[in-house]
């Protein structure tokens, strides 16, 4: 951003003490010089206003968010985020908009143990892009590759919330149920359950696209097909409220946004994994497993089940 007021701008919402110790020099240099014990994992996602979240979602619901996704990507890595940068582009420097702003992003980073170390500050239309890093040590990593035939496909927490807020705003049907507008605008990413399976899991997505899409990922990049009973789909009670079971099932299947972490788990290894959820505080559902072929077929109780919708394209 030219002009004054860039550098107090970076000063007052954005260089934060940091107390970290892998962080040598952080923000307020040409680059940030960080220390690691090993292999880093490095996610950055960027989110456009309007087109990955409406015009008139909060500041502070776009400075959580902004960071959520992209620590749900590092944890369906298996790995707990340390560092991030931030790249802001902005139409003008609103300051209750930077309050909010900053205050969603440093709550979240507080949370998890994530340190801004840098970033990049110019004027636009708004978008924020987030860049993060974990070092991941001599950790194994959990990858979209390791599904096999016989590997358990489940996924934590509740599907369709975010989508079922998505819904009712475009129906123009206020208000939008609290428990489905908080999932939006304040997606909970899942270091705990992430982390605690990085030894169990044979491969592992965040859903940001949708169910169906996103197992598709893992499905191709793991060389198999994959059999999910909708039957089994966890669904919240808000959302089965606002949506009734069907429409409930679509967004489920099909919305994304809500950031739960799709896994494959092998059957000798689901006890672990039940253990590991527990311990996070997290449910884990069984939707369903791997097969040989391709391609996901979703049934309800042996029959085939229709989907109308894909998941979200971004072109
Ligand atoms: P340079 O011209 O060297 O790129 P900048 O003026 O862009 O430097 O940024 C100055 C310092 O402030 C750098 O350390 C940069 O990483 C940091 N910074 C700029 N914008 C942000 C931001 N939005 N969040 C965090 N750090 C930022
Ligand atoms: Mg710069």
């Amino acid at each position: 951003m030219s002009g004054p007021g860039e550098f107090e701008l970076i000063e007052r919402y954005f260089n934060r003490p940091v107390r970290e110790p892998g962080v040598e020099i952080g923000i307020g240099d040409d680059a940030a010089v960080l220390a690691v014990s090993g292999r880093i994992v490095v996610a950055v996602d960027t989110l456009v206003a309007g087109v990955h979240f409406p015009d008139d979602l909060p500041a502070r619901a776009i400075g959580h968010r902004a960071l959520a996704v992209n620590i749900s990507d590092v944890a369906a890595m298996g790995i707990a985020p340390r560092w991030a940068t931030l790249a802001l582009t902005l139409p003008a420097a609103d300051e209750l908009w930077l309050d909010g702003f900053a205050a969603g992003l440093f709550d979240l980073a507080d949370r998890y143990g994530v340190s801004l170390v840098g970033g990049d500050t110019t004027r636009g239309p708004l978008t924020v892009t987030v860049q993060l890093i974990g070092d991941a040590g001599d950790d194994p990593v959990l990858a979209r590759s390791g599904g096999r035939p016989g590997d358990g496909v489940w996924v934590t927490g509740t599907l369709g919330d975010a989508a079922g807020a998505i819904a009712a705003r475009d129906r123009h049907r206020m208000p939008v149920p609290d428990a489905l507008e908080q999932r939006l605008q304040f997606p909970e990413p899942r270091v705990a359950i992430g982390t605690g399976l990085r030894s169990i899991a044979s491969a592992a997505i965040d859903i940001s696209d949708g169910l169906v899409a996103d197992l598709g990922h893992v499905c191709e990049a793991s060389g198999c097909g994959a059999r999910i009973d909708a039957g089994r789909l966890p669904l919240s009670a808000a959302l089965l409220e606002a949506e009734g079971l069907e429409s409930a099932r679509s967004l489920a299947l099909a919305g994304g946004d809500d950031y739960e972490l799709c896994v494959t788990i092998p059957p000798a290894l689901e006890p672990d994994a039940q253990q590991a959820a527990a311990a996070a505080g997290v449910s884990l559902t069984r939707l369903g497993e791997l097969c040989d072929g391709s391609g996901i077929r979703l049934e309800t109780d042996g029959v085939p089940y229709e989907l109308a919708a894909g998941g979200y394209r971004h072109f």
